[in-house]
């Protein structure tokens, strides 16, 4: 590491930081592994990456001694605070810490002018309810141009599922619809403080220009929560309070499959042909 900031373990025992499972706290140590992430979320020179989460801030100054030309870290847990500010003093001007809640937070007020990179370790459900609420902004092209994210191996899947799969769901549609997303590595439990029961890895999504079919994002909402809420049941049964099936059919879309068959693409037709 090149900074001149004390080892984790050291900054955490400073700060009393023990992890609190109520914020789903599990601590990064190893800076060479977040130096490995802050890369994945890259590139970074000269650019502003906003962090969800910075907790004691081993990610946090990973980006900062990669090359982001400012980081903007918003966290919850005011313990973390002081040990963040140390490093706000490490790397003048290039770190702003804001408290408060990531999910509340309008980030068209933080963001205005050049899209930044997003790069957070968060709690599982905080991270997805984040990640739905990235996907589904009114604006497209989002404030951000990258997400690097950690989710636990089997929500990583659900987001880059392709058809005919597992793990395929309203995850894998909503995400695929508008950007690309990849799987980078895996992360193992025994990489955090306290160690998680599952394993992690580090997704990476990039928004797409155009979506890949046009729809109207309320109406595949709800297209894709009737059909994967019955996902074993074919499309005319799980379809029905919202399109008959020859409606379904004139989408172009066989009633008899089931959700996990259709592609994005035909989630879009289904979505405007209920918003007809
Ligand atoms: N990024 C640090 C690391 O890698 O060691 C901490 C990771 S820990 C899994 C998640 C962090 O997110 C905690 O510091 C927690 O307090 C914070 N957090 C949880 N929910 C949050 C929210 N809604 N808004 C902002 N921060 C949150």
């Amino acid at each position: 590491m090149t900074d001149a900031l004390p080892p984790l373990r050291e900054v955490i025992a400073a700060h009393g930081l023990s992890a609190k499972k109520s914020l789903g706290q599990n601590f990064l140590f190893d800076l060479n592994l977040t130096r490995r992430i802050a890369r994945a979320a890259g590139p970074l020179e000269g650019t502003t990456v906003y962090e969800v989460g910075p907790g004691p801030g081993g990610l946090t100054r990973a980006l900062l001694a990669e090359g982001a030309a400012k980081v903007i870290a918003v966290e919850r847990d005011e313990r973390c605070i002081p040990a963040l500010e140390e490093i706000a003093g490490a790397y003048p001007g290039r770190l702003e810490i804001l408290r408060g809640d990531a999910l509340t937070l309008d980030e068209r007020t933080l963001f205005k002018d050049e899209p930044v990179r997003v790069a957070a370790n968060l709690p599982y459900n905080v991270g997805t309810a984040l990640l739905v609420k990235w996907l589904t902004a009114a604006d497209w092209p989002p404030f951000w141009k990258s997400l690097t994210l950690m989710f636990q191996r089997e929500v990583a899947e659900r987001i880059v599922a392709k058809p005919d799969s597992e793990h395929y769901g309203r995850l894998s549609v909503l995400a695929q619809w508008r950007t690309t997303a990849k799987i980078l590595f895996d992360v193992s439990r025994s990489a955090f403080v306290p160690p998680p029961s599952v394993t992690s890895s580090i997704v990476r999504l990039e928004p797409l220009a155009e979506p890949v079919a046009p729809a109207n994002l309320r109406d595949l909402e709800k297209v894709t929560q009737a059909a994967f809420g019955q996902r074993r049941k074919m499309l005319r049964q799980s379809l029905k309070p919202l399109l008959g099936e020859d409606a379904i059919r004139a989408a172009g879309i066989d009633p008899t499959a089931r959700a996990e068959n259709l592609s994005v693409a035909d989630f879009a037709a289904l979505a405007r042909a209920i918003g007809r």
